[in-house]
């Protein structure tokens, strides 16, 4: 009975699937380095293109997208049987684990096959529609949640999105690594956080280092997406749930990621 239910879901999946055209997974090896901040501009900057898009959040532990994208408490309306995602503007829609928790902050327990049972039903039981691309944010790592789902669907690919400093430039090398195994087609890399003007002396300031993100490509030998520099502005788009690279299109960071969508979009 239970195997028939999974069958079920499997087929479902592939139908679901087999509609949408580009599926782009948007990971990190470790958190806060800004992959949700990425995951969330490039689906906005694709959906202002005119690409129909969904934007998928399967981090169960730390889901920031509703709040990103404006839509924390708002749960996607549902038949009993089947859920229509939320829509954020025209040609994007969400679902995101944070609008189905409940009030933020809760941290949720759940056992790897509960996870694994919502991420089935995040790609099985979800209206996405035709879509041209869904955009996921996994969680953090190389555990159970982005492994079962590269496994789940098929034609994935990957971007990973890094800091610059050493320990990054390690970690992100390893995602690429766990990546080319399952096998999932690695799009490249995009180093985040990167050096940025002051706005008092106008000198250059360098968080984190750049160039980890440029090495670890080449190390790895996939492509460089370029590097995002570190936006104040970002980080309160972030806050405010506005999709920062609509909101302030001129940014240096918010250009950073069009053009590094726009490598990614080139290569297939
Ligand atoms: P992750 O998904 O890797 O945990 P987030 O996207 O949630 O990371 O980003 C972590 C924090 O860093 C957020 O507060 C976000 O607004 C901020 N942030 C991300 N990228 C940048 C950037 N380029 N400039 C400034 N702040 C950023």
């Amino acid at each position: 009975m239970h195997q028939v239910h999974i069958d079920r879901r499997q087929s479902l999946i592939k139908e679901n699937m087999a509609r949408i055209g580009r599926k782009l997974l948007v990971m990190s090896n470790k958190g806060g380095v800004g992959k949700s901040s990425v995951a969330a501009s490039f689906a906005a900057l694709l959906s202002a293109s005119g690409q129909r898009t969904g934007l998928l959040d399967i981090d169960i532990h730390g889901p920031s997208m509703a709040r990103l994208t404006g839509k924390e408490g708002i749960p996607p309306s549902s038949d009993g049987k089947f859920m229509d995602p939320v829509p954020v503007r025209e040609n994007l829609s969400l679902i995101s684990m944070g609008s189905l928790l409940g009030k933020a902050g809760t941290p949720v327990i759940w056992r790897g096959p509960m996870k694994l049972n919502v991420l089935r039903q995040f790609l099985a039981d979800v209206r996405w529609g035709d879509l041209d691309w869904l955009v996921i944010d996994a969680p953090p790592g190389t555990g159970d949640e982005p492994l079962s789902l590269c496994q789940m669907v098929p034609d994935l690919a990957a971007v990973v999105v890094t800091t610059g400093q050493e320990v990054a430039l390690l970690d992100s090398v390893k995602a690429v690594n766990f990546l080319k195994t399952i096998p999932v087609k690695v799009a490249g890399i995009v180093e985040n956080m990167g050096a940025f003007g002051c706005p008092h002396c106008g000198g250059q300031v360098d968080l984190f280092r750049s160039g980890g993100g440029e090495r670890a490509a080449r190390e790895a030998g996939v492509p460089f997406l370029g590097t995002v520099p570190f936006d104040h502005e970002l980080l309160s788009s972030g806050e405010k749930g506005e999709l920062y690279p609509l909101a302030h299109p001129d940014r240096p960071a918010a250009r950073a990621l069009s053009a590094a969508l726009e490598r990614l979009r080139e290569a297939r």
